[in-house]
């Protein structure tokens, strides 16, 4: 029996090694692995410069306390806002820490500012946020929240894309809008720059904050470092998590010095946030993914990987309904449902995640190989055939 509660619905397979793009069993069978953890292994499995790393800071410091100066955490909060929009950097450990702390940033920005009234964030209707509890009810998403109550208030709701909906819900006490830039579980949906660019206007218009949520889509997984940039605005705060650690627990909430101001001295804390080995392996992430030509690959693999499957996707009309999403963070849309196709793929040594709305969502490493995209191209036509 497993002594580990029943919160997941586990497959039975488990992996003993990784190297780049591939998992390996206990017996040595090999997949090609599209999950990377859902994109948290951004330079695939045991990347030797983040093995390293690892190596050299694990022999010479782990942990301090926050209550004394990491240098290791000031040079990458230094790296990212020379390369990004944020002025500062407040370091976490998960995604939903990170986006629970963002949302304290906007509270206490309005706070400080003597509109304590404007304190509600609006959200999108099923999207992910994480899973603390304000994260489940920011989701707005039933099934999360179910048995959770009473509930956590201070979040509205609106549609995915319903821009009168947005523009209803949005009133005196609003403080930020918050979004996934690419809607991850919520079925990998982009929302357009356009839409961006008016999200941006809106926010000005009403004196609120744009809040994106780049956890899943930032970290060079839509091609650009940020899944925003492409639409030219500048958010508020954008909380980051799974792709910057490559497989080590780091987030963080990146925002301008605007809202900075409001979080001083004892507003918001984390003992392990920021430590000397998180902040050294996320230093080199950092490094390798943010450089002009690292991106430019990434970006140039995956439109060959998205016109394969949009191949695919002429060949089997029937089948498959959409290619969705941009860069490395994409969704294949059946008109079935999916878990079966996913099944398929993975006896077929492939291995891929579910998102909502039939999507069988493809995460590889942000440095996959060609010849590593045809083979779970070559794949995916094999287990097409099969439903044909
Ligand atoms: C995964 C995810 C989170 C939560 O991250 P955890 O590390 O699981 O807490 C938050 N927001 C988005 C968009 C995510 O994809």
């Amino acid at each position: 029996m497993s002594y580990l509660t029943k919160n997941y619905n586990r497959k039975k397979i488990s992996f003993t090694r990784g190297k780049g793009s591939y998992l390996y069993t206990s017996n040595g069978t090999k997949y090609l692995d599209f999950v990377q953890g859902i994109a948290v292994n951004s330079l695939g499995h045991a990347h030797p410069k983040l093995v390293e790393t690892i190596k050299k800071q694990s022999k010479k410091l782990w942990h301090v306390s926050n209550s004394f100066t990491i240098p290791e955490g000031e040079i990458l909060a230094k790296k990212i806002a020379k390369k990004t929009f944020a002025d500062y950097i407040m370091f976490q450990n998960s995604g939903a820490e990170a986006t629970e702390a963002a949302i304290k940033v906007a509270k206490r920005y309005f706070y400080t500012t003597g509109r304590p009234h404007k304190n509600r964030i609006l959200c999108v209707k099923n999207s992910f946020h994480g899973r603390t509890l304000a994260a489940i009810y920011a989701s707005g998403s039933k099934k999360m929240t179910e048995g959770f109550g009473p509930k956590v208030g201070g979040f509205d709701h609106f549609i995915f894309g319903d821009h009168k909906s947005l523009k209803k819900k949005i009133n005196k006490n609003t403080a930020a809008i918050m979004v996934e830039t690419i809607l991850g579980e919520g079925g990998i949906k982009v929302i357009p720059d356009w839409c961006l660019r008016e999200l941006r206007k809106i926010c000005n218009k009403k004196k609120i904050l744009l809040i994106l949520d780049e956890v899943q889509c930032g970290i060079g997984r839509s091609g650009d470092f940020f899944a925003f940039e492409k639409s030219k605005i500048k958010p508020d705060i954008v909380p980051i998590a799974k792709g910057i650690g490559g497989g080590f627990p780091i987030g963080a909430v990146l925002m301008n010095k605007k809202v900075a101001s409001g979080m001083t001295a004892g507003t918001h804390g984390s003992t392990f946030g920021g430590n000397p080995l998180a902040m050294k392996i996320g230093s080199e992430v950092f490094d390798i993914i943010s450089s002009k030509k690292f991106l430019n690959n990434v970006k140039k693999n995956s439109k060959y990987f998205h016109d394969e499957l949009n191949k695919i996707k002429d060949n089997f009309p029937k089948l498959i309904k959409e290619v969705r999403g941009r860069g490395f963070l994409i969704g294949l849309q059946l008109y079935m449902e999916q878990t079966k196709f996913i099944g398929d793929l993975m006896k077929n040594k492939l291995l891929t995640i579910r998102a909502a709305e039939n999507v069988i969502r493809i995460l590889p490493p942000l440095n996959v190989k060609k010849s590593e995209i045809n083979q779970a191209i070559k794949i995916i036509s094999k287990v097409c055939l099969k439903y044909k």
